[in-house]
C-alpha cells in the first residue's frame, strides 16, 4: 500500500539525511528538533525561489547580518536591500518582496508571521510552498511543502502522478499521514541534492531503490549512463 511505502521511504531517508534542511540554512550542526525563526525562515524562502542553497544563504547572511530586525527591512532602502540579496537572483524584485513583506508584517499583523495559509498567501512572493514552508520548519506545523525536487522525486517514486506542484501537495496529503507531511520535504529535498539527483539519479546507491517505481524498472546501469528520467 503506498501509504506504508511512502513512510518506509521516509524512515530509510531519515536514517541517512539526519535533520534534513530548510532554504537557506545548511543541515551541518542543526538540531532536527526545529521551529526555526518564523521571519528568518519566511525571508530565506521567498530569496530561495529559482535559486540554490549556497546562493540562498549568501543572501540571507548578507541581508540579516546588515538588517537584523523586521523593522530595520522595513525602513531600509529597496536599492541597498537589492545589492544585499543580489546572490539569490532576481534582486528587484526579492528586494520589494521582502521590504514589502515587513512593511505588511507591521502594520497588519503585528510583527508576527501569521500561521494560517490563507493569510500567509497575501504575502509578496509567498505562494503555497513559501507557505507550507514556513509553517512546518519555523511553527511546527505538519505541512506538505513542495519545491521541485519533491514534485519531480515523488513522480519517479510513482507515489503519485501529478503536473504541477500544487497537485503533488494535495496528492501527498492524501497519501501520508498527517504527522509524515513535513518529513516528506526535510528528506525528498536532501535526497535530491545528494542521490536522486535531477537527470543523473544514482540508483545504484539509493536506499530506497526497490520502493522506487523509476528504480526498479530502469536500473542502475540505465540512469546512472545518464538517460533522462521521465
Ligand atoms: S531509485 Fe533512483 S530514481 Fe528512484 S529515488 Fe532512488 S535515485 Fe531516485
Amino acid at each position: 500500500m503506498d501509504t506504508e511505502r511512502i513512510c518506509e521511504i521516509l524512515n530509510r531517508l531519515s536514517e541517512v539525511y539526519v535533520g534534513g534542511v530548510y532554504p537557506g540554512r545548511s543541515s551541518e550542526g542543526l538540531n532536527p528538533e526545529w521551529p526555526a525563526d518564523p521571519f528568518h525562515v519566511l525571508v530565506a524562502t521567498i530569496l530561495s525561489q529559482r535559486t540554490k542553497d549556497d546562493n540562498t544563504r549568501r543572501a540571507s547572511d548578507n541581508l540579516f547580518n546588515r538588517f537584523g530586525t523586521m523593522e530595520a527591512i522595513a525602513a531600509a532602502d529597496p536599492d541597498e536591500v537589492a545589492e544585499l540579496v543580489r546572490p539569490a537572483g532576481f534582486p528587484k524584485q526579492k528586494s520589494k518582496a521582502i521590504v514589502d513583506c515587513c512593511r505588511i508584517l507591521l502594520e497588519e499583523h503585528g510583527g508576527v508571521v501569521p500561521s494560517e495559509t490563507e493569510e500567509l498567501l497575501e504575502l509578496p512572493m509567498v505562494g503555497r510552498k513559501t507557505a507550507a514552508c514556513v509553517r512546518s520548519y519555523a511553527m511546527g506545523i505538519p505541512s506538505v511543502c513542495v519545491d521541485t525536487h519533491v514534485h519531480r522525486i515523488s513522480n519517479l517514486m510513482g507515489l503519485v502522478s501529478t503536473k504541477t506542484p500544487e497537485e503533488t501537495e494535495y496528492a501527498l496529503m492524501d497519501l501520508a499521514p498527517r504527522d509524515r507531511w513535513s518529513d516528506i520535504n526535510r528528506y525528498l529535498v536532501r535526497h535530491g541534492q545528494e542521490t536522486c539527483i535531477p537527470n543523473h539519479p544514482r540508483c545504484s546507491r539509493c536506499v530506497v531503490r526497490d520502493l522506487c517505481d523509476y528504480g526498479i524498472r530502469r536500473g542502475s546501469t540505465a540512469a546512472e549512463a545518464g538517460r533522462t528520467p521521465p
